[in-house]
């Protein structure tokens, strides 16, 4: 029977996706991304968002069940490929795919990124978690970088996006080593999208501050662990300083949506903030 629900969802959404294709007004007609990290959270939202306007989306993703899942909820203009972020030749493999399932690579979206909770105080750091961080959170966005940028150039234009943080900007309590993470993904953004200038690439990040996604939700689930899932989107929902509104993947996915089309054709090296005001209001606090 789940499977028959399933195949009836994945049915539905590919006529839901055909009706979209005749809608005028649609940003990303006949642009090709590949989007890490995107079989789940923010990637996903952002794959919607791009089908709707007009995609073909990879999602490379380290969880092949759920990536597979995701691509067929998609419809049919999601495609999944296993891919590991920390291994190059993963990611140069996923690139390859692009160009030889629909010749052209228009945008790159290194997203995946994992969490990593350390001690309040530096003091009582243990390192032993920071190179599987910075593995991931950097020298994957790197690797995308580098691989995209291969074959980018040779067509003089591309869009590369990055999820840092306002953690990379800010810091935050029991962040250090995540901050690192985030704040040397801004960084790369802003050195790589100076060299891209002369080839017509740009390059920019989104910073989220708090999306209910399931790692912002398992990152909380440590410190409150009596909390179930309704209770901890809601304590998501309440560190937001913007009144009558909360946060969702999607307000991440509509940034990349700009940032990746025409709309941005003159923003680069750009760390696009979208957290509600938090960071503003805080340094109002302070
Ligand atoms: P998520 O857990 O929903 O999605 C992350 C995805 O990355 C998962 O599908 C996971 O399988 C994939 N992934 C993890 N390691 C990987 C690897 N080695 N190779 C390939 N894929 C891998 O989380 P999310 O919130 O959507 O996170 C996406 C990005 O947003 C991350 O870079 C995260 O640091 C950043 N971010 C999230 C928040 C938030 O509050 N959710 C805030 C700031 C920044």
């Amino acid at each position: 029977l789940s499977k028959k629900v399933s195949d009836s969802r994945a049915l539905l959404a590919q006529s839901f996706n055909r009706f979209l294709s005749t809608l005028p007004g649609r940003k990303l007609e006949d642009k090709v991304a590949l989007i890490t990290g995107a079989a789940s959270g923010i990637g996903k939202a952002t794959a919607r968002t791009f089908i709707n306007h007009g995609a073909k989306v990879i999602i490379a993703d380290i969880q092949p069940h759920l990536g597979q899942e995701t691509a067929k909820e998609l419809g049919q203009n999601a495609t999944f490929i296993t891919c590991d972020v920390t291994k190059e030749s993963d990611i140069s493999s996923a690139v390859d795919f692009a160009i030889s399932e629909h010749n052209q690579l228009d945008i790159m979206y290194t997203n995946a990124g994992i969490a990593c909770r350390t001690p309040p105080s530096i003091v009582d750091l243990d390192l032993t978690s920071f190179d599987k961080v910075m593995d991931i959170n950097v020298r994957g966005v790197m690797a995308g970088m580098k691989h995209a940028a291969r074959v980018m150039v040779p067509r003089g234009s591309g869009s590369i996006l990055c999820t840092a943080s306002v953690t990379g900007v800010m810091g935050g309590m029991a962040q250090h080593t995540y901050s690192v993470s985030k704040a040397a993904v801004i960084g790369i953004v802003k050195s790589v999208a100076s060299e891209m200038c002369r080839y017509g690439i740009r390059v920019n990040c989104i910073s989220p501050f708090a999306i209910p996604t399931p790692f912002c939700l398992g990152e909380l689930s440590l410190v409150y662990p009596h909390f179930d899932a309704r209770q901890l989107v809601q304590l998501v929902h309440s560190f937001g300083v913007l009144e009558g509104t909360n946060c969702e993947p999607r307000d991440i996915a509509n940034a990349a949506l700009y940032l990746a089309s025409d709309d941005a054709k003159y923003v680069s090296g750009h760390n696009l903030v979208v957290d509600g005001g938090f960071t503003s209001f805080k340094s109002f606090e302070l």
